[in-house]
């Protein structure tokens, strides 16, 4: 016997028509590129949103076809969100950080039809343009007094939502169907496309909101400091409409003055970006002497949130500390450090233990850790094996190859080594790239880097495996001194006595004036594998090693 419930779709656009409904006088504030803050509501942009969705169809957008946006976070990439996902085409958001090559190469390999572009991006958009096979419409993001004096085939944004009426309905179909595309970062190889569907995304929201999550509700100012051009920016634009959270973007302005400046004004309760972005604000904040006076909560994700970090802003600072993991693959949203009751009984200490692993999972995303063989292992937080993922909102495959199957027996292989403890909670011990062999045994780089960023004088780390004649490959730390720290190598090194099993201790440490970034804002180490791949051809490990 059937159900007798009613039957809907799980699609994007419903979420914007809830926030109009029910949210409709919610803020949504942005810094622009043009110089000023922008404030509106829930109610205009959904209005605004269904202009934009006729523009696309004036300009000869069809449902299936793919929308690039090189744009920082702002309401007019919001309003494509939900424009290009709501009329049935594909949001395509592209990382204007990667290099040209790259950007024409995933532009050529989506055939994205239209791009919509910040003024920032200008340069970069005439320096492609030629290359580009697909793309008909050029379209800044911003009014017709920025466009340039040659405008020969650019239109301007505003001009174009300004003509429409705003009369449009929301079209209904399979909730299957495409809504965005976004592409990894490629550190290997060429970047994939990642095919996210309507019902991934409303699923994934709910996810996001979830109190053991994010757990972001009406009663929350959030500001997504993470992309949108990287995953979504985890999924907040979405969980926002949903919820009906204000919603604060900061344009291209993340430093930490500038973040510090908005939070205060905006009375931002939950703020999201990776360690390196949060590292800056709290420099500054030490600094400056201020403080965040209404943050609430810090997502810290994309890579390992530091103890050290974690603790600074909890003891300091008062801000409790959300640590996440996710990937591109995984929409991104995985797991999230949210304490059980029974954590809560622990000690401070047992707390942070618990809060500085990536965290445990809600309903809809599911994870296992297997050995070389394949056979799944313990949860008992110490075995270390290959983290699967499966779920209501992990891909199945990637966009365009058909020649990769990225399943085993049904799971994503994560290329992340973790162990998963007996609540649940998962812990990264590294990327299966970056984890250092010495002896045929591993050692976890971030726990080193996690070890070496507790030091008062060290700012960042990056901990890699170096080649070494007796060992294979040995630990060697690449630190970045605080400003003004005078810290050394002997210092540091015996900083790690006691902490960890001596084995494990780094056998140099290099100190540079900085580290090398990717494009979503954390630590690259193939350069550093490259430029220190000799360091210590002469045998300097400890006699004990
Ligand atoms: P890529 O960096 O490959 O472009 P993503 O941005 O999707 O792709 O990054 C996903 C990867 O980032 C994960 O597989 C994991 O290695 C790393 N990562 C994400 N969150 C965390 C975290 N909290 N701690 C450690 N590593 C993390």
């Amino acid at each position: 016997m059937q159900g007798q419930m009613m039957q809907q779709p799980l699609l994007v656009s419903s979420l914007i028509t809830h926030a109009a409904r029910h949210h409709k006088d919610q803020e949504i504030v942005s810094r622009r590129v043009e110089g000023d803050i922008h404030r509106y509501t829930f109610g205009e942009m959904a209005v605004r949103a269904k202009k934009l969705a006729q523009v696309l169809g004036r300009l000869g957008v069809e449902p299936g076809d793919r929308v690039g946006t090189l744009a920082w976070n702002g309401y007019r990439h919001l309003e494509l969100y939900y424009a290009a996902s709501g009329s049935g085409s594909i949001l395509h958001t592209l990382n204007p950080r990667l290099h040209p090559d790259q950007l024409e190469w995933i532009i050529n390999d989506a055939a994205d039809k239209v791009l919509f572009f910040d003024l920032t991006f200008l340069p970069l958009v005439r320096d492609l343009a030629p290359k580009l096979t697909s793309v008909k419409h050029f379209v800044l993001m911003s009014d017709r007094d920025h466009l340039p004096a040659d405008p020969a085939s650019m239109l301007a944004y505003e001009d174009l939502v300004e003509a429409e009426s705003g009369d449009y309905e929301w079209p209904v179909f399979d909730e299957n169907t495409a809504s965005s595309l976004c592409y990894t970062s490629g550190t290997t190889g060429n970047p994939k496309g990642v095919l996210y569907s309507h019902r991934s995304t409303v699923l994934h929201s709910y996810g996001v909101a979830m109190p053991d999550s994010i757990g972001i509700s009406a009663r929350d100012s959030v500001l997504p400091v993470v992309p949108m051009f990287h995953v979504n920016a985890w999924g907040i634009p979405y969980t926002a409409c949903m919820v009906g959270a204000k919603v604060v973007f900061p344009g291209a302005e993340m430093d930490g003055e500038s973040l510090y400046e908005l939070q205060e004004a905006e009375g931002v309760t939950l703020s999201a970006s990776v360690p390196t972005v949060w590292q800056g604000q709290l420099q500054y904040l030490e600094a400056s002497g201020r403080r965040l006076s209404t943050l609430q909560r810090a997502v810290i994700g994309g890579a390992a949130c530091p103890p050290a970090m974690l603790r600074t802003l909890e003891e300091d600072y008062g801000i409790t500390v959300i640590h996440g993991w996710g990937m591109t693959e995984t929409s991104p949203f995985g797991t999230a450090s949210v304490l059980k009751a029974r954590n809560l009984q622990g000690t401070r200490e047992e707390r942070y233990a618990v809060q500085g692993k990536q965290g445990r999972c809600v309903f809809g995303i599911d994870l296992k850790i297997i050995d070389d063989e394949g056979r799944e292992l313990p949860w008992d937080g110490a075995t270390a094996g290959h983290l699967m993922a499966r779920g209501l909102w992990v891909m199945s495959r990637y966009y365009n190859r058909p020649d990769t199957d990225p399943l085993v027996d049904g799971w994503f292989a994560t290329g992340d080594i973790a162990t998963i403890d007996a609540d649940g909670f998962m812990q990264i011990t590294d990327r299966s790239k970056d984890i250092i062999k010495s002896g045929g045994e591993w050692i976890s780089s971030i726990e080193l880097e996690n070890i070496a960023m507790g030091h008062p004088g060290v700012a960042m780390a990056a901990c890699i495996g170096v080649p070494h004649q007796k060992w294979d490959e040995r630990p060697l730390l690449v630190a970045v001194r605080k400003p003004g720290a005078d810290v050394g190598e002997t210092d540091l090194l015996e900083f790690f006595a006691g902490k960890i099993a001596k084995w494990w201790t780094p056998d140099a440490v290099v100190f540079v004036d900085a580290l090398p970034m990717g494009t979503t804002g954390k630590i690259v180490k193939a350069p550093l594998r490259q430029q220190f791949q000799h360091h210590l051809a002469a045998d300097r490990s400890p006699e004990s090693v």
